[in-house]
């Protein structure tokens, strides 16, 4: 009887150092709210939904998967802006020399945020 309590409190013990050698302090938190998760890209909104709602004008999508809008990045009178709302990744290009790229860069540069913050904000809902 004795032996077998004494089994149990040993257990215990194991127990409760193992868990003190989980960093749990502050600064192990902060890094892991600062960082994006693994599948952030999986959970970008769809480029369809996304330039429906910031670009303006857009035709519907090509049998390509190409749609055009005004460039919100200049003065657009022409919808000079060709944005791909088929694929994941929504690339993006105007044509009047604003640039191009993907949906993440796009919002970029729409909301002057860098890279992680522009992804946070997405993954947030921001459009
Ligand atoms: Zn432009």
């Amino acid at each position: 009887m004795n032996t077998s309590r004494q089994d149990s409190q040993h257990r215990y013990e194991n127990n409760n150092s193992r868990s003190h050698s989980i960093p749990t302090h502050l600064g192990f938190n902060r890094r892991i709210v600062h960082r994006l998760p693994e599948n952030w890209r999986d959970r970008l909104p769809s480029p369809a939904d996304y330039y429906a709602k910031n670009v303006e004008h857009l035709s519907r999508s090509t049998a390509n998967g190409f749609a055009q809008g005004r460039c919100p990045f200049h003065d657009d009178g022409h919808s000079s802006l060709s944005v791909n709302v088929t694929d994941a990744r929504g690339g993006w290009r105007c044509f009047a020399g604003c640039g191009g790229g993907d949906l993440v860069a796009f919002h970029m540069k729409r909301t002057g945020q860098d890279f992680r913050d522009a992804v946070a904000s997405l993954l947030r809902g921001a459009a």
